[in-house]
């Protein structure tokens, strides 16, 4: 079964990559045709199967030969992989779809913003839609905890905006980011909102040395939007047992 789920997952995937890159191209993203974007020839359906094209064509396009971005198939087995994660989590119908949905923008938002550092406000509003859903069906907490989790999330965010306005006078958080963690507020009480932050912070932490002194980049800005959205994913499956976890300990 979890084959089978994975396999789906690469398609949605699949969905997100497409979602992403007509988006930034204002095209139509459910109806064209996928094109090549080298040689502007229409991609055969045989060569456009998640994962399995990529790995069968080594590659490259079948027609100009020229390579095709490794965004497509990282894409597909981080959907394939998260589609199986959120089935372990809750293989009911409906709430496996909102969550689905939820990833699916968050992978769309997430590339968006590592290509053009910049979030697209249909993304938002769509990953909204899915998280109000969850929330008012399958979350069972208090609206005061949600406003809470809303207050802190996004609060956080963007007092950091102000904070790097003043002392280093230069935007430390998006716009986009912020409206970002607002959003996913609503998925949280202010405990799991705490794991969330602390876990998109402590992933951007590790990326961001190892780019620094593996890579040698210089960083002026690192796009936030996909370690919000690792951060808040985790928080949503795991937080609970993280917090259990971190509770024992102490
Ligand atoms: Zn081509």
């Amino acid at each position: 079964m979890q084959i089978l789920i994975f396999i789906l997952g690469a398609c949605v995937g699949s969905f997100a990559n497409v979602l992403a890159i007509r988006t930034t191209e204002s095209r139509n993203y459910i109806f064209g045709r996928s094109k090549c974007p080298k040689c502007d020839r229409q991609i055969h359906w045989y060569d456009n199967l998640p994962l399995i094209s990529f790995l069968l064509l080594k590659g490259r396009c079948r027609q100009c030969k020229e390579s095709i971005s490794i965004q497509y198939p990282v894409v597909e087995l981080v959907m394939g992989i998260l589609a199986v994660v959120f089935y372990v989590h809750n293989s009911s119908f409906l709430p496996y779809i909102l969550l689905m949905g939820m990833g699916t923008m968050l992978l769309a938002i997430a590339l968006t913003d590592l290509k053009e550092k910049f979030i697209y406000e249909s993304h938002l509003y769509s990953l909204l839609a899915f998280s109000i859903c969850y929330r008012y069906l399958f979350i069972d907490v208090g609206i005061m905890d949600t406003l809470l989790g809303v207050g802190l999330f996004g609060g956080f965010l963007l007092c950091l905006r102000f904070i790097g306005r003043i002392i280093y006078k230069r935007e430390a958080m998006g716009v986009g980011d912020i409206k970002m963690g607002f959003i996913l507020g609503i998925l949280f009480d202010w405990q799991l909102a705490v794991v969330a932050l602390y876990l998109s912070f402590i992933s951007a932490s590790i990326v961001g040395v190892y780019l620094l002194l593996f890579k040698k980049k210089q960083i002026k800005i690192l796009p936030f939007a996909p370690f919000i959205a690792f951060g808040s994913i985790l928080s949503v499956v795991y937080g609970n047992k993280i917090i259990y976890a971190f509770l024992s300990i102490i």
